[in-house]
C-alpha cells in the first residue's frame, strides 16, 4: 500500500534491516542446508521431504530458533514447503591433551578440571551438520 503508511514505514524499516542482519548468518546456514539435502535427493523427492536433522554444536553460533525461522521462511513456495527442521543441540566438550581427560568446559574456560592444563581440545560442540532426512511414504501406506 504504498503512500499508506509513511510514518511506520521509516520506524519500522531500521528495525527490520536489524533482525535481518542479525539473522544473516543462520539464514545463509539454513540456505546451506537445503543445498545439502536437495544434493541428497534423487529429482522428484523434493515434495517428499518430511523433516531434516541438523545437529548444532553449542558453539557454531546459531540460534535455533532463528535457524527454523529462516529455514521456513526459505522452504515457503518450494517442493520442501512444510517440511520441518528439527536441531539437535551439541554440547560443548573438550578432551585434555596431558592427562586425556573429558570436560565439558565451564564459561568458556578451555582449562582441564583434573590437573590444571591448558593443552586442551574441542571434540564436539563446533559441528553444523545434515544427519537425517526423512522422506514420506511413496504411497502413503500405512502397514
Ligand atoms: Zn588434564
Amino acid at each position: 500500500m504504498p503512500g499508506r503508511a509513511g510514518f511506520s514505514r521509516h520506524r519500522t524499516a531500521p528495525l527490520a534491516f536489524a533482525r535481518l542482519r542479525r539473522e544473516m548468518h543462520e539464514l545463509s546456514v539454513a540456505q546451506n542446508i537445503l543445498e545439502i539435502a536437495a544434493q541428497h535427493l534423487p529429482s522428484g523427492f523434493a515434495e517428499r521431504v518430511q523433516s531434516v536433522r541438523v545437529k548444532v554444536g553449542e558453539m557454531a553460533g546459531i540460534v535455533p530458533e532463528s535457524l527454523e525461522f529462516c529455514f521456513g521462511a526459505l522452504v515457503e513456495g518450494t517442493p520442501l514447503q512444510g517440511s520441518a527442521l528439527f536441531i539437535e543441540r551439541v554440547p560443548l566438550r573438550c578432551l585434555c591433551r596431558s592427562c586425556k581427560e573429558p570436560f565439558e568446559p565451564r564459561a568458556l574456560a578451555f582449562i582441564c578440571p583434573q590437573c590444571g592444563s591448558a593443552d586442551t581440545e574441542i571434540v564436539s560442540g563446533r559441528e553444523l551438520n545434515v544427519t537425517e532426512i526423512e522422506l514420506a511414504d511413496e504411497d502413503g501406506d500405512a502397514s
